[in-house]
């Protein structure tokens, strides 16, 4: 076993090593822009477009005429909310989504509240979970859009897309989903869970940075977009710039892997994820889950840690790649807002830890991390007042402080 450990596969993967071997003609030999219509490097280039391009609306049970190319999930959800805002205006001025979306959902409808739309941020239940009843009754005959992501990426919760797919459905409205944590790790079906635009990205599932894709329902209904990026009309004129042909070679690559190994991979990574949560828990007390215990993507634990700053923990697990439930601001440590919607007090969202588990991720390494969180667990509740106070008996809601 290798140190440092790599367990934050929420954040990005490692590439897998047939994804580069199969990126790799593509940047010295079929170097050629996809674009280029009169020699043999356009064309050749073209073919490996195409192909990558079958592989990876497979992934996601759609048809390959159906997918745009883009940067990432970022530019995927950018371009989803507001090419929609901006092609349908005639039709309704109001969004729905929720308040444990990615940044890049959150983010995107609050630059569209200030530019007059009318958003509608959806709770969720204590467990991270969506409740359809209230995407009904958010809906109005203004509503253009429903935005709700496949599964987090904080505490893996799996939204019920599939009743929100057919709500949004029932109503003529547009479903949106951010499926970047989903995609390659659980069965994605855009008929079937009625999805009519979808973000995803290579580089969450061993595949490489910077390239994503925005699937684009073709018919029942046809969607239409107004693009952000204008040129020269690549991807059906809605996503101009000259294709990143090895990137999205390397997209397909990865999606052929997925498809053909997801059903193995996702068993071994319950098994894996619940001998690390078993480990942990059956020998520390006061550990929290964070998220619904099943509804849940296969390599995700989330665990609160009482009386333990996430963030000491971190630096005492230096050889360990992890994520704490802390958001690094300018100045401030914020909660996560994911943990905070779940209703989760900021002393225990601060006490949290991500654990994100992979391709690459063996049981060994699950061991070492298990013993070490174990250890430095302890050590720093053995140094904490508060921890010791708790252990008397004391109530630390009955304390009064003293400033000085
Ligand atoms: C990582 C992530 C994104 C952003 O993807 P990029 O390709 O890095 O821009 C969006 N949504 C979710 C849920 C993610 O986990």
């Amino acid at each position: 076993m290798k140190l440092p450990i790599y367990m934050d596969n929420h954040s990005t993967t490692r590439v897998d090593p047939r994804v580069v071997d199969a990126m790799l003609p593509y940047f010295t030999v079929h170097f050629g822009n996809a674009a280029s219509r009169n020699h043999s490097f356009g064309w050749d280039a073209d073919k490996g477009v195409e192909a990558a391009r079958e592989k990876v609306a497979k992934i996601i049970a759609a048809d390959s005429r159906e997918i745009i190319f883009t940067s990432g999930a970022t530019e995927s959800n950018n371009l989803a909310l507001k090419g929609v805002v901006e092609m349908y205006a005639e039709k309704g001025n109001h969004i729905i989504t929720q308040v444990t979306e990615h940044r890049s959902v959150l983010d995107t409808a609050k630059r569209l509240e200030k530019a007059g739309i009318n958003v509608t941020f959806l709770p969720v239940d204590k467990d991270g979970v969506v409740n359809p009843d209230d995407v009904i009754k958010a809906i109005t005959d203004k509503t253009i859009l429903i935005s709700i992501m496949l599964v987090n990426n904080e505490i893996g919760v799996i939204q019920p897309v599939t009743e929100i797919g057919e709500i949004a459905k029932d109503r003529g409205i547009l479903f949106h989903c951010d499926a970047t944590q989903a995609v390659g790790k659980v069965r994605v079906d855009v008929d079937m869970m009625g999805i009519d635009l979808l973000s995803f990205t290579a580089h969450k599932f061993y595949g490489p940075k910077g390239i994503g894709a925005l699937y684009m329902r073709k018919k029942n209904p046809r969607v239409r977009l107004s693009p952000m990026i204008d040129g020269g009309g690549h991807e059906r004129g809605v996503r101009s710039g000259t294709l990143n042909v090895p990137g999205i070679v390397g997209f397909g690559k990865a999606c052929e892997i997925a498809e053909d190994e997801m059903a193995d991979e996702s068993e071994r990574l319950v098994k894996l994820r619940e001998r690390l949560r078993l480990g942990i828990m059956n020998s520390l007390e006061e550990v929290y889950l964070n998220g619904h215990p099943s509804r849940r993507m296969p390599g995700n634990l989330n665990l609160s840690f009482a009386y333990v700053e996430g963030e000491s923990m971190l630096m005492g697990l230096k050889e360990i790649a992890l994520s704490s439930g802390s958001a690094c601001t300018s100045a401030t440590l914020e909660p996560s807002y994911v943990l905070s919607a779940l209703g989760v007090s900021a002393e225990l969202a601060h006490s949290s830890i991500r654990f994100g588990l992979g391709r690459f991720n063996t049981e060994e390494e699950v061991d070492y991390v298990i013993k070490r969180v174990i250890e430095t667990v302890n050590r720093l509740r053995d140094m904490s007042p508060l921890y010791e106070m708790a252990k008397e008996g004391i109530n630390l809601k009955d304390v009064s402080w003293k400033k000085d």
